[in-house]
């Protein structure tokens, strides 16, 4: 069993840290959020006061952060940790950031004789607590075949999409074709309706048929036809609209960098934060078939 280090202990990095406790695992963990540390504590883990007690004598660290600039901070701020951490500690980003700010950190980690990873991940709250999410690795082979031990106490699927910021990458390109495909099947299951058919025959009829996709196999956006989807239960739980419009946010920025043409993603983008902007950011990305309906609460 590892000693790890674990800091970010919000929605995912929770129970992600609960399930490393679980596989027997010492945990030292830090949130700014005393009440977070203090619920971990209660499961086993032993609390420090000050981010830099934490990276002190561990064989692993793990972030679990919003966003670039939470990341950045940890690591390369004034006080940044790759300044104090051992060189022997395998380091991971489990934090869904921009390409460039997580190929940032791993370079500086490298320039530090440090291990670094980046492994965002999919599966949402739901994978996080049942220790099932996709972990999408961006790093050296080496490293991840050190850190697979640890990720699949949290994890199912373990993908290695290629060097430092591939995990980002990937993950961004995921979640930007999610939300076209989920814009897409809300605009046409609307279409349907407003013609008279009845959303669930529909349904089944694009799902056998060459329209057929994730959202309408597992996560129907039409209130009603499909049971145990948030938009079932008033589009509450599963994936945050707010969260969409920060990774589409990181896919706009990456397509600027390179001068990639993104003109779905950016429809979906402006579609999701016109959403967001009507009272939706706090409910389930699925729920973005408000936006063709007709009868629309707003
Ligand atoms: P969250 O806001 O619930 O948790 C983040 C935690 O980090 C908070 O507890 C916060 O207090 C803590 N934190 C912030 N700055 C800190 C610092 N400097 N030191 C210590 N702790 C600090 O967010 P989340 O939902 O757990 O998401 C975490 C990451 O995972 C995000 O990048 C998100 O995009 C990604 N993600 C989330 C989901 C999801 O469904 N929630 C799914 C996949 C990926």
């Amino acid at each position: 069993m590892a000693k790890i280090g674990f800091v970010g202990l919000g929605n995912m990095g929770g129970p992600m840290a609960s399930n490393l406790l679980k596989a027997g695992h010492e945990l030292k963990v830090f949130d700014i959020v005393p009440e977070l540390v203090k619920k971990s504590s209660e499961q086993g883990a032993s609390s420090v006061d000050d981010v830099s007690e934490v990276v002190k004598d561990i064989d692993v660290f793990i972030s679990m952060l919003p966003a670039s600039v939470h990341v950045e901070s940890l690591y390369l701020g004034e006080n940044g940790i790759l300044g104090v951490i051992d060189k022997s500690t395998l380091v991971i980003d489990c934090s869904t950031i921009a390409p460039s700010s997580a190929k940032r950190v791993s370079k500086a980690a490298d320039e530090r004789g440090l291990t670094m990873l980046d492994a965002p991940v999919s599966g949402g709250v739901g994978g996080a607590v049942a220790g099932t999410l996709t972990f999408i690795v961006g790093g050296s082979d080496e490293g991840l075949d050190s850190a697979r031990p640890f990720l699949e106490d949290m994890g199912k699927n373990i993908f290695h999409a290629g060097g430092p910021g591939a995990g980002q990458v990937a993950k961004i390109c995921n979640n930007m074709l999610l939300s076209v495909l989920m814009t897409g099947t809300a605009e046409a299951l609307q279409l349907g309706v407003d013609n008279g058919l009845d959303p669930a025959v529909l349904s089944e009829i694009m799902r056998k048929s060459s329209g057929g996709n994730w959202a309408l196999e597992v996560y129907n956006p039409y209130p009603g036809v499909m049971d145990g989807v948030p938009a079932s239960n008033e589009y509450e739980g599963g994936f945050l609209v707010d969260l969409m419009i920060k990774d589409l946010g990181l896919a706009m920025e990456a397509a600027l960098e390179k001068g990639a043409a993104t003109p779905m993603g950016s429809l979906a983008r402006n579609l999701y934060i016109t959403h967001g902007g009507n009272g939706y950011g706090r409910k389930d990305f699925s729920s973005i078939q408000k936006v063709f309906s007709k009868n629309a609460n707003r």
